[in-house]
């Protein structure tokens, strides 16, 4: 029989346990040990059936059960004393407090995956655990965030293995009741609802799900509502489930309907309306396009909103690979805001123009969103120094005249949540040795020396050996699943070795991630893996996409390998990674193996997990540990660069890593001293620990957003904003002046003085520059010195501009400007001269993409 309706009944908890209720609705506890180990103390046993979630624990247990606690005075203290700490977090003024009045009073965070933890699974890989993290900092550190997404009914899809190791996905639906989010709802109790309008006359209804990230408000947008027809309601049934169309849909409601939420919210509640708008990548950026709409409505030109909205949002970029850029087909742009459905006062072709691809290589039939992001935000940044360069190469398109380094797009590294990622025994570790404040604050890494060697490593084996066990249980697990007997698994009771080096590598699989290197020479890989005196285990697994099947062939062959009864002790595949099996293998890893293609891992995290539980790195040099390898806290693996077969390069760079983990990693983690500990190995956990620890936390990356890129962003749309929008009206109106006076502006001859050929270093450059700029006043422009080394065919590399200032005006938009500069280089030197926009409410002086050179 099927049931024709579904509900889920809430518990009522007696009186003194009553805190419980909010204790299980904040998800602090998933980065909050003694808000857990409270719940389990209910129940250890049902703590463990319903996978470690406060609330289903409460749904769980029986009336009896519940009514015993509550007369367990000791017990009622606890939950008494977890809520007055629960209180304290959220109200203690934190970090921002100290910021005073520049910094905005909320800011948006707009994404279309949130990973927070395994009870609500709303993420497929690395871009949602990142937007999980970021919240959970900005709650630790008070910051006003508020975070935008969707309600998938059924998140990503669960992993499961056939018998011959092909990828098998299901999609359980969740029940929105039965996890820990509350409905926004009116003041008649009634579902608070927000719409976007459809071709075709249609409509797209969605209800609002509000998840409470410590002191961090998310609100998802559910579209599964009685409203809707069938289709609509199926806008948000998977993460990354359907095709292009269904995929606009789902940005429609995050981008357009994102805003309205937040409207929606700030009227129930009274929160502030956010003053920064962040885009955790391009899907969520018609978000933008709704926040023109609603300044055109309040009697702004689309110029004037357009000034308004760029000067206030920030964009990140994610990712150096194309196939990880949503495009969309430009006639599916103009149906959706064009034709019978037009979005009023914001016309189709200027939609149109923000997402073109109309630059040399660009597709004219496309509609691109980091395009679009790129232009709506006046602040973007990459992901990691590396991506950051990677991406000013990618759009430099976007700024034509300027050169990659100058393109507006700076860098934020990634960094990851340690009181979620770290294990309580390395925690307990550090607060025992160091001191109780780490690594919470990224303060006490340097004292990591006090810790004793035999605590490490004990705590290591510790680690590891919790790994071996839940590898053992997931392994049965699947080959269970995969048609096995019971029987046949008794050697899964044996498999890995708790004293063996342990290799981890888990991640999505998009091709260039290169989930099967380490398999270019199976024999290879089998010696090292059966070594008699030095052997190593890999631990490995990942998600393909559903519709990518070359991925999942590559964790087929995976599979394959791993099933062979030579090997199998030694190398598993465990299916369905996500952050349960993530806060699991990470601590239990002795080294974390990242070998994708550089330069296309944006940034990596996992990397960064492993090495704050006293993991070591062995990594391409790509992404973040291309910044912060140092030759000590782990191993970098020769890139083949500049090598084209892609076969080759392929071999090139495994034989390179067989070669690592032989001769280095093994060799150095077999090497005991007297006292039977690898006292080298430990040396390198230290200086990891010491040299990464502070750095690679996301309280230091959210600080960076804040102080680069929100307060500046916050203080560009007040200036907008203030006296009507004046600031916006301005700047609009002298953009469309510079662009049309730009071809006017010309560098007519430059004299110098204070150099013959024969310079030599402190000596001193008088430069003139005789410009004209037609139409244009003085104020408008800022003329240049760019001097720095040059190459053999004049090329010039700057190492540094110099503002030349105003001297002389001749009439007829002529102009000399002047200026000095001295030597500070040997060796060949040049410079030139060049004219660019000046206005106080550009963020950078490429932003308009124009420039004259001399
Ligand atoms: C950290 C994490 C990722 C992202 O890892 P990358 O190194 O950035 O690829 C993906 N999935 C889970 C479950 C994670 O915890």
């Amino acid at each position: 029989m099927r049931a024709i309706r579904r509900f889920t009944v809430r518990t009522v908890l007696p009186a003194p346990l009553a805190p419980l209720g909010d204790l299980a609705s904040n998800l602090r506890w998933s980065w909050h040990k003694p808000t857990r180990d409270l719940f389990e103390s209910m129940d250890p046993a049902a703590w463990v059936a319903v996978h470690r979630e406060p609330g289903a624990l409460l749904g769980a247990l029986s009336t009896e059960r519940l009514d015993a606690l509550a007369q367990d005075a000791q017990f009622v203290e606890r939950v008494r004393a977890a809520a007055t700490d629960l209180e304290a977090y959220l109200s203690r003024p934190g970090w921002y407090a100290g910021l005073g009045a520049d910094a905005p009073k909320a800011i948006a965070y707009f994404s279309m995956e949130f990973g927070i933890t395994g009870a609500l699974p709303q993420y497929s890989g690395g871009l949602g655990i990142l937007a999980g993290d970021h919240l959970k900092s900005a709650s630790d550190l008070a910051v006003p965030i508020v975070g935008v997404g969707l309600f998938y009914a059924t998140g990503y899809f669960k992993q499961s293995l056939s018998r011959d190791g092909w990828q098998q996905e299901t999609y359980p639906v969740l029940d929105p009741d039965g996890l820990p989010l509350s409905l926004l709802r009116e003041s008649d109790g009634s579902p608070a609802k927000v719409s976007v309008d459809l071709p075709g006359g249609r409509r797209l209804h969605a209800q609002v799900w509000k998840a409470q990230v410590g002191r961090v408000p998310l609100l998802l947008l559910d579209s599964d509502v009685e409203d809707n027809d069938e289709a609509a309601r199926g806008v948000t049934d998977r993460l990354y489930g359907g095709g292009g169309e269904h995929r606009l849909q789902q940005e429609l409601l995050c981008g357009i309907g994102g805003v309205r939420a937040l409207r929606l919210w700030s009227r129930l509640t009274g929160a502030p309306e956010p003053e920064v708008y962040h885009t955790n990548e391009g899907h969520a950026g018609f978000l933008s396009v709704e926040r023109i709409r609603e300044q055109v409505e309040r009697g702004l030109t689309f110029d004037e909103a357009l000034e308004a909205v760029r000067s206030a949002t920030v964009f990140t970029t994610h990712t150096p690979v194309p196939a990880g850029i949503d495009r969309f087909g430009r006639d599916q742009i103009g149906l959706y805001f064009g034709g019978d459905n037009p979005l009023p006062g914001v016309p189709v072709e200027r939609i149109l123009a923000l997402g073109a691809e109309d630059y040399p290589g660009g597709d004219p039939g496309v509609f691109n969103m980091a395009v679009m992001g790129l232009r709506l935000a006046q602040r973007a940044n990459g992901v990691s120094q590396l991506h950051g360069a990677v991406s000013r190469g990618m759009f430099d398109g976007l700024w034509p005249g300027f050169d990659a380094p100058e393109v507006p797009i700076s860098s934020i590294t990634n960094g990851v949540h340690a009181p979620t990622w770290v294990a309580p025994e390395v925690f307990a570790m550090g607060k025992q040795y160091i001191g109780p404040e780490l690594p919470r604050e990224g303060l006490g890494f340097e004292k990591v020396g006090q810790v004793p060697d035999e605590e490490i490593w004990r705590t290591r084996r510790v680690l590891r050996g919790r790994l071996v066990e839940d590898a053992r249980r997931r392994l049965k697990l699947s080959w269970l699943q995969r048609g096995a007997s019971e029987a046949e698994l008794a050697w899964t009771k044996d498999m890995l070795d708790p004293d063996v080096l342990t290799i981890g590598f888990a991640r999505r699989v998009p091709t260039y991630k290169r989930l099967t290197l380490m398999l270019r020479d199976p024999e290879r890989l089998k010696q090292l893996l059966l070594h008699p005196q030095r052997p190593v285990q890999l631990v490995i697994a990942g998600k393909s996409h559903p519709a990518d099947e070359t991925g999942k062939r590559l964790i087929q062959q995976m599979v394959r390998f791993a099933d062979d009864p030579a090997v199998r002790h030694r190398i598993v595949f465990l299916p369905n990674y996500d952050i349960t099996m993530a806060l699991s293998l990470y601590p239990g890893c002795d080294v974390w193996l990242n070998n994708p293609l550089r330069p296309f891992e944006a940034c990596g995290t996992s990397g960064m997990k492993a090495a704050l539980n006293g993991g070591l790195n062995l990594s391409i040099l790509d992404g973040w540990w291309d910044e912060w390898y140092d030759g000590g806290n782990g191993w970098a693996i020769p890139t083949a660069d500049g090598v084209d077969d892609p076969d080759h390069r392929d071999d090139l760079e495994a034989a390179a890593l067989y070669d690592l983990v032989e001769n280095s990693v093994a060799a150095r983690f077999y090497d005991r001293d007297e006292r039977g500990l690898p006292a080298r190995w430990l040396e390198m956990v230290r200086h990891t620990l010491a040299s990464l620890g502070p750095k690679v936390l996301a309280s230091r990356m959210v600080t960076d957003y804040v102080q680069q890129l929100y307060v500046p962003a916050a203080q560009a749309g007040r200036a907008a904003a203030a006296s009507s929008a004046a600031g916006a009206k301005d700047l609009a109106r002298w953009k469309a002046s510079v662009r049309d006076g730009w071809s006017g502006v010309r560098v007519d001859h430059v004299e110098s003085s204070g150099v013959g050929d024969s310079a030599q270093i402190g000596d001193v450059v008088h430069v003139r520059g005789f410009v004209s700029l037609g139409d244009l006043a003085v104020d408008d422009v800022e003329v240049q010195v760019v001097h720095g080394r040059v190459s053999e065919s004049d090329e010039l590399r700057p190492s540094g501009t110099v503002r030349l200032t105003p001297a002389e005006s001749f009439g007829d938009g002529r102009h000399r400007f002047e200026g000095e500069f001295a030597l500070r280089q040997t060796g060949p030197f040049g410079y030139t001269v060049r004219i660019l926009p000046r206005h106080p409410g550009l963020a950078t002086s490429a932003e308009l993409g124009l420039v004259v050179n001399a």
